[in-house]
């Protein structure tokens, strides 16, 4: 391995994990690509060095000069991108919706991140915590003043990322034996950019949308219209209730899932204590979705999935047998 060249290189080049229990239990090849190996903890350093490379190279942030990212997130694309900025001498100021778990908000305190904690609102409402850091960006006097907006969601530097990095990885690491990719999406930049990398090799390979209860993406894979499914979810970062961000729209998706939090949450256990690998909860819905693609495929396919962050990031959550009981989820007996 070389020497990484700070945190900016530190990124990328994350280990495909052959997860053992999912495997037998479909007679499949089931990887888990360890995004919480990033330096920021989670996949989204990945969108967060692409956005801000892209704004270097257009000249709206230099290193070392006076600079400031804004963003709205649902924690961990604050975290890479205030990270990121550290590492380059420029202020980040991070809107979050208060309901995202206290570790996330603890953790961009503690990094420096100018915090903005808005109240949950849907994005047809202004307040929306997207809304909200757009307006923020604007009022700091835009890109002719040095500020950024980074705007994962619509900004193709993100999806990009993914389809310049996370895709040629999985490809390369699985020497090209890849039969079907599915995870869950948030801004879709995983999912469309890992798509368009793979199809590009072969368009076989299945891609598959995993959605989390509540959430409107299944719908619009199968029917072209974004209409949010009956439920909801304790997983944060993914899901998508009112529409498809440009980060998704015209990637190559064969089909979706809708996957219950129990499903998700069973996998999330599983992983930590049959396999040592400790994620959080949309990692549990990627292989819950991986292992029903497996399924659906049948024996001796390769399926691969993301492990998006790790589960101390949710340790007053889904550790936590209070919560889980609040939210009528099952307590594992070592927590109980
Ligand atoms: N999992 C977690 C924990 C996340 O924070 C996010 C991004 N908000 C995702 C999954 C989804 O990634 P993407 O934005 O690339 O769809």
């Amino acid at each position: 391995m070389a020497i990484a060249d700070g945190f900016w290189g530190a990124v990328l080049d994350t280990p495909l994990i052959r997860l053992h229990r999912a495997s037998e239990a479909t007679g499949c090849e089931i990887l888990g690509k360890a995004e919480f190996m990033n330096p920021g903890g989670s996949v989204k350093d990945r969108a967060a060095l692409g956005i801000l490379q892209d704004a270097v190279a257009r000249g709206v942030l230099t290193p070392g000069k006076p600079g400031t990212v804004v963003e709205g997130t649902a924690g961990n694309t604050g975290i890479g991108l205030a990270l990121a900025a550290n590492a380059r001498g420029w202020k980040s100021v991070i809107v979050v919706p208060e309901t995202q778990s206290r570790e996330k908000l603890d953790f961009l305190r503690m990094i420096g991140a100018d915090l903005r904690l808005v109240p949950p609102k849907p994005y047809a409402d202004p307040g929306n915590y997207v809304h909200v850091s757009r307006r923020l960006a604007e009022e700091m006097g835009g890109e002719a003043a040095g500020v950024l907006y980074a705007n994962q969601f619509d900004n193709p530097a993100n999806g990009r990322a993914h389809e310049q990095t996370t895709g040629p990885e999985i490809w390369n690491q699985t020497g090209g034996k890849v039969d079907a990719f599915t995870c869950a999406c948030g801004t879709g930049g995983t999912l469309a950019g890992v798509a368009r990398a793979l199809k590009a090799k072969n368009d076989k390979v299945r891609i598959v949308l995993a959605d989390p209860e509540g959430s409107g993406l299944d719908a619009w894979v199968k029917t072209g219209t974004v209409k949010a499914s009956p439920g909801s979810s304790v997983t944060e970062g993914i899901g998508q209730a009112a529409r498809a961000p440009g980060n998704l729209q015209g990637a190559p998706i064969d089909d979706s899932v809708t996957i219950p939090d129990a499903e998700a949450l069973e996998q999330v256990f599983s992983l930590l204590i049959d396999e040592g690998i400790s994620v959080g909860g949309s990692a549990g819905l990627n292989v819950a979705a991986a292992i029903r693609v497996a399924k659906a495929m049948g024996p001796g396919h390769t399926v691969v999935t993301v492990l998006c962050d790790g589960g101390a990031r949710y340790q007053s959550k889904l550790f936590n047998p209070a919560f889980l009981r609040e939210k009528g989820l099952p307590v594992p007996s070592w927590l109980a």
